[in-house]
């Protein structure tokens, strides 16, 4: 069929069936494909949920195809009558369902080899339009849709269950796209910052680089840290390569002493990376967190040695040097850490100590919340401060 080829940059992602709108199931093949989608340098622009109601779906994706290049639909594909993604399909197109004849015989096959008389209403999983190309599901009896709009635009229907989804995704759709043009220059980066709040973060970067539409600059708020995720997208003769390391040179200016790690890089690999580097191991001990810093640096390699003790009394600096000798000398440690946290109103105060062959290090700090929350951040600037210490130059050497 004749259509004018779009290049594919954004789309709209239509998770259809009523378990979804009452609560039910929970939508994760929306994520899962708008992960896909991002990683393929095409811009998602909106996710919806929709119930098995005709109207419905067909108002969506008459709308969704005003404004995006591709839309995909997960779901009603089944052979019951309240899965309608094919009949959606075909109104908004105007176009008639008629059976496909190698889908049929291939449907029937599946119910020859178990020796079951083939169900009519599985007829309806051969259909076809005349502009859809049928994409084939190697794990159950819904066959998906490519269909190419006369504008250039595209419709994907995928079957809801996600282990048939993913694979048609990937096997199916993906290498059709690919064919589209999408996905072919995009540079994506993650900065990782401790030590500033989301929204300090905010303002020091500004509306300017925040808006701005390429490369997009975005802040989220982790558990671990605050990450600033830049995604370039290429621009006529400027790489994306070239668009991202402006803009990450730019936002080093401007935040770099906060910047701790890059891309999903951990505490435990950055300090490991780190205690490595310096031929270093640790012991730590740490106190009213309830074993928070364990929780955090557990797993790294470099440790010798974890204690956890319950809360106490503030202490003096002194008496928390001690502690972090201690702690390194039982664990045959080059490097002892200790953290404290107390309650102080709402919030935590946090000592960390840190004891290395170069010296020692004594960091207050007010931790945001009490509790577990004021536990989790004292044990992550725990971390920070020991990560700190280790990348200082080298004394001596
Ligand atoms: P359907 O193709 O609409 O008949 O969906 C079949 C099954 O796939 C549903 O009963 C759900 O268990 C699952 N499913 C459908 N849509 C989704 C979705 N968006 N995310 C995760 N699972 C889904
Ligand atoms: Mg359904």
């Amino acid at each position: 069929m004749q259509h004018t080829l779009r290049r594919l940059h954004s789309a709209e992602l239509l998770a259809i069936g009523t378990e979804l709108t009452v609560g039910e199931t929970l939508d994760t093949n929306s994520g899962d494909l708008a992960r896909a989608l991002v990683a393929l340098g095409v811009h998602v622009t909106r996710i919806a949920n929709l119930p098995d109601d005709l109207d419905v779906v067909v108002d969506a994706m008459r709308t969704a195809l005003t404004r995006a290049d591709l839309v995909i639909t997960t779901g009603g594909l089944g052979p019951t009558p309240d899965d309608l993604t094919r009949e959606a399909v075909s109104a908004v197109c105007g176009e008639d369902v008629a059976v496909h004849p190698d889908t049929l015989a291939w449907l029937e096959g599946i119910w020859a080899r178990r020796r079951q008389p083939f169900p009519s209403v599985n007829v309806k999983q051969a259909w076809v339009i005349p502009s859809a190309t049928v994409l084939p599901n190697h794990n159950g009896t819904a066959p998906g849709w490519w269909v190419d709009r006369p504008d250039g635009r595209v419709i994907v229907t995928l079957p809801g269950p996600p282990r048939e989804m993913r694979p048609m995704w990937t096997d199916g759709v993906v290498p059709l796209l690919h064919t589209r043009g999408v996905g072919a220059d995009l540079d994506v980066r993650t900065l990782r910052l401790t030590g500033i709040g989301e929204s300090q973060l905010a303002e020091v970067l500004g509306e300017t680089i925040l808006r701005r539409s390429n490369p997009i600059v975005a802040t989220y708020a982790r558990r671990d840290a605050v990450d600033v995720r830049i995604s370039a997208r290429a621009d006529g003769a400027r790489g994306a390569a070239l668009l991202a390391d402006t803009a990450e040179a730019e936002l080093l200016g401007l935040v770099g002493t906060y910047v701790w790690a890059r891309g999903a890089t951990t505490w435990a690999e950055a300090l490991d990376e780190a205690l490595i580097a310096r031929g270093w191991t640790v012991g730590m001990v740490e106190c009213g967190t309830g074993g928070a810093l364990v929780g955090l640096l557990g797993t790294l390699a470099s440790l010798r040695r974890a204690e956890v003790q319950t809360e106490r009394s503030a202490t003096e600096d002194a008496a928390l040097i001690a502690e972090a000798e201690r702690v390194r000398t039982v664990g045959d440690a080059s490097v002892g850490l200790a953290v404290t946290a107390c309650p102080a109103g709402n919030d935590t105060d946090v000592v960390v100590a840190i004891v290395t062959p170069d010296g020692s290090r004594v960091e207050h700090r007010l931790a945001f919340l009490r509790g577990r929350h004021g536990a989790d951040r004292a044990a992550l600037a725990g971390a920070a401060v020991l990560l700190d210490v280790l990348r200082e130059p080298a004394s001596g050497a």
